[in-house]
């Protein structure tokens, strides 16, 4: 069996720098499902160059920037006759379209199913289209990691998965349900143990939950790994309810966590009640400072998650935005444009308006990685707001921006790995959107400069 990951070839988006890459566990999982009998390799082309790998069955995954180049494989293989699974989230929420590339698309998580596929491909009975429903998260297997790439500097871990919140530009809900499914305790660390990098990405989509009961659940997963004596650096998301909790802070920094990322969005009630994100309605734009200095003072960064283009979003709007996190107490800043993906309530209303401008699917898909615009603004034109996002990104991003906030969040967190985190994602969000470009920075050059700087 042959397990994809493919790259998005045009610009691969948020994770696109090696350094920021995280391994495929969805194929890690499907491993894990599958039967020992199995023989079960990776084609990585996070590093690897595709070439053809002859197997027996062939499985991709991909999000919606990834899945032209996932169909562009498929065909390959199907052309050969070699039958081709398609699983993950674009997949699922867009099943008709990916049948035109694939023999069989999974979709939704595959734990409940993956047998029944494997049972029907042994007895040459494969279907177009299996179903997955959300099981509990106790009853997934570990990942098998032995299969990743030995390239990856961040190990990943998943403790969790669903959300109970409702955001609109969200697929997170869709896919992975709106309850919140949790790993045992005693199974996250063991699969913390077995984990090779000293560095890792828990990659829930909230690690700290919602409601005591998940409080106490992360705070036992960080006693756990204190316990457990082996030593990590990690970064996850959270959402701003953490910051009340100064006892789960002070044991997430005790326990490896350097930065999180947080959904800002927006500083702009109108436009977090628009999207209904309402955790952060619940905070109040108003005291956002004092969450960013709660995190800080646990000695944690804050990066922060903006979205750019949303309906009332005007030229003034935009430049404010970045006006705000050059002086707020963000240390970074993960800058997207409102991208509709498939299957979220902004992906049905666009559509609908006749507002996605970049159609030509599945060639478009790769297009759809937060830093190119898809979409026609409501209050501008797509030129305009393009041209607009690319001085913004150059403001935000200008070295002596960056320099004061390296500065800055070493002094807040204390922590010279934060602070470290921190640039290193501001450098590299800035050389994704201005990739090949003449402004992209030397980034081992640059990081050298920034942070020898005494203080
Ligand atoms: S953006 Fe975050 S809080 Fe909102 S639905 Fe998605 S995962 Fe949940």
């Amino acid at each position: 069996m042959l397990l994809i990951n493919p790259k998005n070839i045009f610009k691969a988006g948020i994770y696109h720098t090696d350094e920021y890459s995280v391994p495929p566990m969805n194929l890690g999982v499907i491993a894990a499902l599958t039967p020992e009998s199995w023989d079960i390799e990776i084609l990585d082309e996070n590093f690897d160059d595709f070439e053809f790998i002859p197997a027996d069955l062939v499985v991709l995954t991909a999000l919606t920037s990834q899945v032209t180049r996932a169909y562009e494989i498929a065909g390959i293989y199907r052309g050969k006759g070699i039958p081709t699974v398609i699983g993950g989230i674009h997949a699922s929420m867009m099943p008709d379209e990916a049948l035109g590339f694939a023999d069989v698309v999974l979709k939704g998580e595959a734990e409940s199913i993956w047998g029944e596929v494997i049972r029907d491909f042994e007895n040459g009975e494969l279907k177009s289209i299996y179903q997955g429903t959300l099981q509990p998260l106790y009853k997934s297997p570990p990942p098998r990691i032995d299969l990743y790439h030995p390239g990856y500097a961040f190990g990943s871990l998943q403790t969790t998965r669903g959300c109970p919140m409702n955001c609109d530009f969200c697929s997170v809900h869709t896919f992975n349900g709106r309850k919140y499914r949790c790993k045992s305790v005693e199974d996250v660390i063991e699969e913390y143990k077995s984990i090779p990098q000293k560095t890792l990405y828990i990659i829930d989509d909230d690690f700290y939950g919602y409601g005591k009961k998940h409080a106490e659940r992360s705070k036992q997963i960080c006693r756990g790994i204190i316990d457990s004596g082996i030593k990590k650096e990690w970064y996850t998301f959270v959402s701003m309810n953490l910051a009340s909790d100064s006892e789960a802070l002070e044991l997430m920094f005790q326990a490896g966590c350097r930065m999180i990322l947080l959904g800002i969005e927006s500083e702009l009630s109108d436009q977090l009640v628009a999207a209904e994100k309402t955790t952060n309605l619940k905070v109040g734009v108003e005291n956002y400072e004092q969450v960013y200095a709660a995190i800080h003072k646990a000695g944690i960064a804050v990066l922060g998650s903006f979205i750019f283009g949303l309906d009332t979003d005007t030229l003034v709007t935009i430049r404010n935005r970045t006006d705000y996190f050059i002086n707020s107490g963000v240390d970074c800043i993960q800058p997207g444009m409102l991208t509709p993906l498939p299957g979220t309530g902004t992906y049905f209303k666009l559509q609908e308006e006749g507002r996605i401008i970049k159609n030509n699917f599945p060639k478009d898909w790769e297009r759809f990685t937060f830093f190119n615009n898809v979409i026609q603004p409501k209050n501008m034109t797509h030129e305009e707001f393009t041209a607009l996002m690319k001085e913004e990104w150059k403001r935000m991003f200008d070295l002596k921006v960056l320099k004061r906030k390296y500065l800055n969040t070493l002094k807040s967190t204390r922590n010279v790995v934060a602070a470290g985190w921190a640039l290193s994602a501001n450098l590299k969000y800035h050389n994704t959107v201005f990739e090949g470009e003449k402004e992209e920075y030397n980034y081992p050059e640059v990081f050298k400069e920034l942070t020898s700087i005494s203080v």
